[in-house]
């Protein structure tokens, strides 16, 4: 599985416009600001990879990026724009849950937290979706450059602890920036992906 020749692929804004539903796929999601964009820009080794699903007009669409003829990543509309009005963020939230419930090449979902405050309700949200579809959850715990070591994994304990029972839900801490976790994030991946 090779990351860096992921390419932008297409873009739509709900289920019945995405790509045709074979091969196997992997979604980011996140809050705003979580690091997304920044994470796949370091799994992809390409500044430029992400900014792609920020410029206008796409920023409320979910994003595809091809890794082979096959395999896919997915990245989802980010959530919690304070000036967005309810009710865009009412369609937003039917469109990110039918793709969840009802995409049947979607094999995991990453989902992206800023380590200094995880489990925010959209984060709950998005894990009880899963939870209802048995979808595999892989959080990351992003910019834990942000946070000294022990904070870190004190926050990487509690988190693994609130969701112990399920055997779906994984957690790591993330950098970018240090580019600390990317094997394991690499590793999750290709679990989900294959070779
Ligand atoms: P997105 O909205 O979820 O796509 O988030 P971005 O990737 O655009 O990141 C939001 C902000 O957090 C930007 O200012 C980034 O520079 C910063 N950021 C992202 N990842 C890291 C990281 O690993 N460490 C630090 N210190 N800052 C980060």
């Amino acid at each position: 599985l090779n990351f860096r020749v992921a390419e932008f692929f297409t873009s739509a804004p709900k289920l019945a416009d995405c790509p045709p539903d074979i091969g196997v796929e992997v979604a980011f999601a996140g809050r705003s600001n979580a690091g997304k964009s920044s994470s796949i820009n370091t799994l992809t080794e390409n500044k430029k990879m992400a900014r792609i699903s920020k410029t206008p007009g796409r920023t409320q669409l979910i994003n595809f990026f091809k890794l082979s003829e096959t395999q896919r990543l997915v990245d989802l509309p980010g959530y919690g724009f304070a000036k967005v009005p309810l009710a865009v963020k009412e369609k937003w939230q039917r469109h990110l849950e039918q793709y969840l419930r009802e995409r049947q090449s979607l094999k995991g979902l990453i989902l992206l937290m800023d380590s200094r405050h995880p489990l925010q309700d959209f984060d709950r949200m998005m894990i009880s979706w899963a939870q209802s579809c048995q979808m595999p959850v892989h959080i990351l715990l992003t910019k834990s450059d942000k946070l000294k070591n022990g904070p870190a994994k004190a926050t990487l304990l509690k988190v693994r602890k609130e969701f112990a029972e399920d055997q779906l839900i994984s957690a790591q801490l993330f950098s970018s920036l240090k580019r600390t976790g990317l094997p394991e994030l690499r590793a999750k991946l290709g679990e989900w992906l294959g070779p």
